[in-house]
């Protein structure tokens, strides 16, 4: 998922994880709109897989999102990074931040996942994606969701979260499944995030 618009460029945490940029592909490219592929559990701890998960770490970090997929580097496998840090949301104002009862999330590595919601409560956005990237849409999600996955060494996990990690989830998640926010959002608010930038600071 795409930062905040008014994200200062200038925030940069070291990730030390020795994971290696990738280039982000962007909507139209076919990768985005397929079914990814589930990892073959023996696939899990090679060092192949973990240089691909330390590669999505640093990408996610650097770009930079609050999750990526792995479709958006061009990898067809149900994998995706997750982690909201504490340092990105200090830049934010405390209204924004609650509106949206975003709270940090730590690093989360999500193998197969599948979601469901909890409730029936929605709530609407503006989202972005780094995969639309300059873009944001006001988008309905909701608002709390139920996440069965494996970690990054095959455990089994759950998750239970509610605002915007829960949206955090369904963003990444659609991704596996080749679905993006554009296909989600209401078409008339789908702004360049430059306008969206403008109109807040009126
Ligand atoms: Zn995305």
């Amino acid at each position: 998922m795409a930062k905040r618009w008014k994200m200062p460029r200038v925030l940069r945490v070291g990730t030390k994880n020795g994971g290696m940029f990738r280039k982000i592909v962007q909507t139209g490219d076919p990768v985005l709109r397929k079914v990814a592929e589930p990892v073959d559990p023996a696939q899990i701890g090679t060092k192949e897989f973990e240089r691909l998960i330390d590669d999505m770490i640093e990408t996610m970090r650097k770009a930079p999102g609050v999750g990526l997929a792995a479709p958006q580097i061009g990898v067809s496998l149900q994998l995706t990074v997750i982690e909201d840090r504490e340092e990105m949301l200090e830049t934010l104002d405390d209204d924004y931040v609650e509106e949206r009862n975003r709270s940090a999330v730590p690093l989360t590595v999500l193998i197969n996942p599948t979601i469901e919601p909890v409730g029936d409560s929605r709530v609407t956005f503006y989202e972005g994606c780094l995969s639309v990237a300059g873009f944001a849409a006001m988008t309905e999600r909701w608002e709390g969701v139920h996440v069965r996955a494996l970690d990054r060494q095959g455990n089994p996990i759950e998750l239970r979260w509610k605002g915007w990690p829960a949206r955090i989830l369904q963003h990444e998640i659609d991704h596996l499944n080749g679905y993006l926010y554009i296909d989600r959002m209401d078409t008339r608010t789908f702004a360049d995030t430059a306008n969206l930038n403008a109109a807040d600071d009126e």
